[in-house]
This record gives structure tokens, C-alpha cells and sequence, in this order.
């Protein structure tokens, strides 16, 4: 993955470095940065390498971020590292303090960076504080992984989740805009708070994770099925959904809009932004003889105009 730092190893491998105002973003690739016709008619920031030295930090040798702390001699150091010296400062030895060194951080604040979720495909360059900002919002940034039954830290793009969730969950796949599930439980008054199951549909060129699981709310045992979005909400807003489950003469429906994967799956659970089925309700669909839970919930996925 992308950081900082890279931009600081590109920095390295070449003498002198231009760094251009911000809407042109071609300058890192290399062929305006040789031009002297560029060089010359634009009113550019020249990072030296003495630059670069000064924004290194000396313990851990990475790119030194606001705050940057220094000794009483002007020796800089990272806010990482400044924990880890025990109040010595690394270059000189004398005490440290609690001094910050206010230039330093307003040239290190003015140098423009690439956002750190570049190898997902995002282009955007950035002063400090304001690549921070985008990063908490950049459209690229990975996902977490939608399955819920796990504490699963894995993140990623979308192609990269299907594969894992088909992979390392065992996740059912459907290429399928419709859906016919059974959920089977031979004891129906066990309700752990679990996912019982996620299955992943495919169209429209798009993914959506199916939820379907109990949990309970206050002393009563719901159950809920809803679907997910795999990206982002404003895409997830172009496509409705329906959900079905009845039996024994009852019926339920609900309609919905898919949630982004975002969201994650207890907040959505949560909002009770899906089909919820009440114990008693989901016993009578299952035939009425409260031994064995038998649902069955069909449904389809369409695109908004
Ligand atoms: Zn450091
Ligand atoms: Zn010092
Ligand atoms: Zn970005
Ligand atoms: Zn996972």
C-alpha cells in the first residue's frame, strides 16, 4: 500500500525534485519535472535534498509529519519516535523538553503528497492536512470485509473481497438478480447472537451481500435479513430490493434500498433496515409446531432508473 513515505523514496532516487501547484497532477510522473520550458514558466516550489534531509527523521528515518517536536540545540525528531528516546534527544543527548518546531512543521505542511490510497487508483495530490481530510473520504480507500460472523480484519477493493469471501469464508456465490433461500434451524428457541448466513449475489455488474441472522433484541428473538451494497452509497442508491418470507397462510414483504458495505453490518442491523421477523411470527411461517424453524425468503435485486 501506498504511504507517504513513497513519495519520500521517489524523492531519493533523483537529485532535484520540482513540485508543482496542485492541479497538475502530471509532474510526478517524470516528463514535465526534465522540461525547461516548464520549469521556467511556472512559479515552482524547488524541494532540495537539504529539504528532504531536514524532514527525515533521525531515529526512524521516515518523513517527518506535523507535530514536529525538537531539543533546546534545534535537533528535530518525529512524533512516533519522540515516546520511544525516553526525553534524550537522539542527536545531542541533551533533554528534550516539550518544544515544537513551528517552521519546520508549516514547510512540511506545504509540500504536496500523494494520497496514500494511490494503489487503489486514486490520483489526487495533496498539502498535509489536506490529504488527511481526503483520505478519510477518498473513494478509493479499501474496504472492510462484509462477514460478519468473525471478527475478519481483512480489507481490500471489491474484487479482491469477492475473492476472499468465496476463498477464506466459503461464502455461497449466485450470479442471479433473484433469490429463493431456506433457513433451517432444528431449534428455534437457541438464538445466539450470530450470523447464520451471507450469500453473495452478482449482477448488474455489481455485488450484494444477503444477510439473514438472529439476534436479540431486549428479552424477544428477531430475526432479520437485509442486503448490502459492495461500494459505495451513492451507488448503492441506484438499485431496490425486495424481500419475501411467509408460509402457512402468512406473508410478509419489505422493500428496501441496499446499504453500503460502509455501514457495517451491526449498524445496519441495528437501524433495522431490512425485513425483521418476530420469533412468533417466524414459528407460525414455519407450520406452527415451534419445534423446527423453517423459513423461506425469496427475492429480487433491480436497478433504479
Ligand atoms: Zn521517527
Ligand atoms: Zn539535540
Ligand atoms: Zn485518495
Ligand atoms: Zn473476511
Amino acid at each position: 500500500m501506498a504511504s507517504g513515505n513513497t513519495f519520500f523514496d521517489d524523492l531519493r532516487s533523483k537529485p532535484e525534485v520540482i513540485i508543482d501547484p496542485p492541479e497538475n497532477e502530471d509532474i510526478l510522473d517524470g516528463e514535465l519535472v526534465n522540461d525547461p520550458t516548464q520549469l521556467a514558466t511556472k512559479p515552482n516550489l524547488v524541494v532540495s535534498s537539504s529539504v528532504r534531509q531536514l524532514l527525515e527523521c533521525p531515529v526512524c528515518l521516515n518523513a517527518i509529519y506535523p507535530p514536529i517536536h525538537q531539543c533546546s540545540n534545534g535537533h528535530t525528531l518525529c512524533s512516533g519516535c519522540k515516546p520511544r528516546v525516553h526525553n534524550r534527544c537522539p542527536t545531542c543527548r541533551h533533554e528534550l523538553g516539550n518544544i515544537r518546531c513551528l517552521a519546520l512543521e508549516k514547510v512540511a505542511a506545504s509540500l504536496e503528497l500523494p494520497c496514500k490510497y494511490q494503489s487503489y487508483g486514486c490520483v489526487g495530490i495533496y498539502p498535509y492536512y489536506s490529504k488527511l481530510k481526503h483520505e478519510l473520504h477518498c473513494l478509493y480507500r479499501p474496504y472492510s470485509c462484509p462477514y460478519a460472523g468473525s471478527e475478519c480484519t481483512v480489507v481490500g477493493d471489491i474484487p479482491f473481497l469477492v475473492a476472499h469471501l468465496k476463498d477464506d469464508h466459503k461464502v455461497d456465490m449466485h450470479s442471479d438478480s433473484t433469490f429463493n433461500h431456506r433457513y433451517v434451524k432444528s431449534n428455534p428457541h437457541e438464538v445466539e447472537n450470530a450470523t447464520w448466513m451471507l450469500t453473495v449475489f452478482s449482477c448488474y455488474g455489481q455485488y450484494f451481500c444477503l444477510h439473514f441472522e438472529a439476534f436479540q433484541l431486549g428479552m424477544a428473538p428477531v430475526y432479520i435479513a437485509f442486503l448490502r451494497f459492495m461500494g459505495d452509497d451513492n451507488k448503492a442508491k441506484n438499485y431496490s430490493y425486495s424481500l419475501e418470507v411467509g408460509g402457512n397462510g402468512r406473508k410478509l414483504i419489505w422493500q428496501g434500498v441496499p446499504r453500503s458495505i460502509r455501514d457495517g453490518h451491526r449498524k445496519v442491523r441495528d437501524s433495522f433496515d431490512g425485513l425483521i421477523i418476530q420469533r412468533n411470527m417466524a414459528l407460525f411461517f414455519s407450520g406452527g409446531d415451534s419445534k423446527e424453524l423453517k423459513l423461506r425468503v425469496t427475492g429480487r435485486i433491480w436497478k433504479e432508473r
